[in-house]
């Protein structure tokens, strides 16, 4: 049995029901098994058996008082999995789905994926099992006081850096800070992804979105491919994907779908994004509005899917960006992709293919950009938020947006490379996943036991 084989297994046996955080472990394993037969160094050390257990598993209760005044009790987590190069860095989820393994499996891919951004940040995430939505903007703040209550103890500019995901934006991070402030008495950059008038950077809103559109841009340069005048899906309506579509727009692509919790819309002429931002940013509503507002679209409800797969990835396109969740394409999709002649996938979710899924792509050497990659260009901005904090000196949204472009490339390139160093020039999720463990496995193996 192999040295990650082995690994695995134990962990498996450790933590029998994360089974998200065994994918996630499991897909970079795979891929470390030949850097291990390179070297043996990492072994010696015990990296792996180190680099899978989180240095910290934060677990609290958080009461909060609903508009009915009723008692409420949630669960709040804080993973802080890895600080071998940098203070803990990651996003808060807030979705009745989490729980330790679903955070596990986001710790563990944020180590590498921070790793890859060529900036100080080490790995960690956190959040609640809080379901925001229906919720006021009362509740929403009382629950974000009480989170910060517990969590601000254990977190610091230059301890633990949380952020955004699924269910939290900008406006619980401003409560968050708001809170942190009082508790701490101390203003710095804590969190990242604030208001631009009291610290956050410009670009951050658009980073996720923006960044994963130029890591395709990357892959398909390398092929004399370009987007303009593509067909393209884009999956989910959040933060990600819409500012997603807004640079597949301004690369003269065209973006004809999206979707939410209830269904999806396919808009044969192209989205149209002022529309989908109204409903989404400003009126928090449903998918089902943009079909009602816009006659060129048609709306999926989710209760009409099919069973075992997702009629969103059966539309003909050039390139997929799914930026909805996790394990949203299975095999089938990915099938149905590649059947309809789809060249490039580029994830703005994290692992939002099944091992299946990406399986399919590797093999028929598309471009494939894990998200670990693809869409690590938020957390980029925000380790440029925290330089900017650092420095007390806001830079331009073309500085920034340069920035995040080289980081991008240089992703790219670091993955590419490595890929063909191992005689794989199109895999790119082998790349990702030597190139971000080798800098955090030799700070490990730096700093000692
Ligand atoms: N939640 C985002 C991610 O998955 C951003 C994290 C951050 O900015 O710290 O990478």
């Amino acid at each position: 049995m192999s040295y990650s084989h082995q690994v695995l297994t134990k962990l498996k046996e450790q933590y029998p029901v994360q089974k998200l955080f065994h994918q996630a472990v499991e897909e970079v394993l795979e891929s470390l098994d030949l850097e291990f037969k390179k070297d043996s160094k990492y072994q010696k050390h015990s990296i792996l058996e180190r680099i899978v257990i989180p240095e910290r598993e934060i677990h609290f209760r958080v009461t909060w008082i609903d508009d009915k005044g009723k008692v409420q009790v949630n669960r709040g987590y804080r993973i802080q999995f890895n600080s071998a190069i940098g203070p803990y860095k990651g996003g808060l989820r807030f979705h009745p789905s989490v729980n330790a393994d679903v955070l596990k499996f986001l710790g563990f891919e944020q180590i590498f994926k921070n790793s890859l951004t060529t900036l100080a940040m080490g790995g960690g995430k956190g959040g609640s099992d809080f379901d925001p939505k229906g919720k006021s903007d009362g509740e929403i703040m009382r629950f974000c006081q009480a989170f910060m209550t517990e969590l601000f103890r254990h977190i610091g500019a230059n301890t633990d850096v949380p952020a955004g995901d699924i269910g939290v934006g900008g406006r619980e991070i401003g409560y968050f800070f708001g809170q942190y402030k009082k508790l701490a008495n101390q203003f710095d950059g804590v969190l990242t992804g604030k208001a631009l008038h009291w610290g956050g950077s410009l670009v951050r809103t658009e980073a996720t979105g923006y960044g994963c559109v130029y890591f395709a841009q990357e892959m398909l340069k390398e092929r004399n491919q370009s987007l303009e005048g593509k067909t393209c899906l884009v999956s989910g309506s959040g933060n990600v994907a819409i500012y997603t579509i807004e640079k597949l727009q301004q690369f003269g692509a065209k973006p004809v779908s999206a979707s939410d919790s209830k269904g999806m819309i396919y808009d044969e002429s192209g989205i149209k994004l002022d529309i989908l931002k109204e409903i989404k940013e400003i009126r928090r509503g449903s998918l089902e509005e943009y079909a009602n507002e816009v006659k060129s679209a048609k709306y999926t409800s989710i209760k009409d899917y099919p069973k075992d797969s997702n009629p969103l990835w059966a539309i003909p396109c050039f390139a997929a960006f799914p930026s909805a969740t996790e394990n949203e394409i299975n095999e089938n999709d990915a099938k149905a992709l590649l059947k309809n002649g789809c060249q490039c996938v580029s994830e703005g979710a994290n692992m939002p293919s099944t091992i299946e899924a990406a399986h399919q792509f590797i093999n028929a050497k598309i471009c494939y950009g894990p998200g670990k990659a693809a869409n690590a260009g938020g957390v980029a901005v925000s380790g440029l938020e925290m330089a900017q904090n650092a420095s007390m000196h806001p830079w331009s949204f073309e500085v920034v947006d340069k920035k995040l472009h080289q980081i991008m490339e240089s992703i790219f390139n670091s993955a590419s490379q490595t890929a063909k160093e191992f005689g794989e020039p199109t895999n790119l999720v082998l790349g990702a996943n030597i190139a971000g463990f080798r800098k955090v496995a030799s700070a490990m193996i730096d700093q000692g036991i």
